[in-house]
């Protein structure tokens, strides 16, 4: 079964405490990957190639 590739409701994607520079775009941000590297939700969605059977399921 194919879960969300990340889960941003997660506490341990947000680091109240320290912002840090996205990985992606280099803006501050106190979101964090699945690797605990920062970086904002749209960024590492842009990012993260879609994993099979997730929201973007071709026709049939
Ligand atoms: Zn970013």
């Amino acid at each position: 079964m194919a879960g969300p590739v990340l889960d941003w409701r997660d506490a341990r994607h947000y680091d109240r405490t320290t912002d840090k520079p996205c990985r992606w775009c280099g803006h501050r941000t106190p979101l964090r990957d699945d690797t605990r590297r920062p970086a904002h939700k749209v960024c590492a969605e842009r990012h993260t190639p879609p994993e099979e059977g997730t929201h973007l399921a071709p026709d049939q």
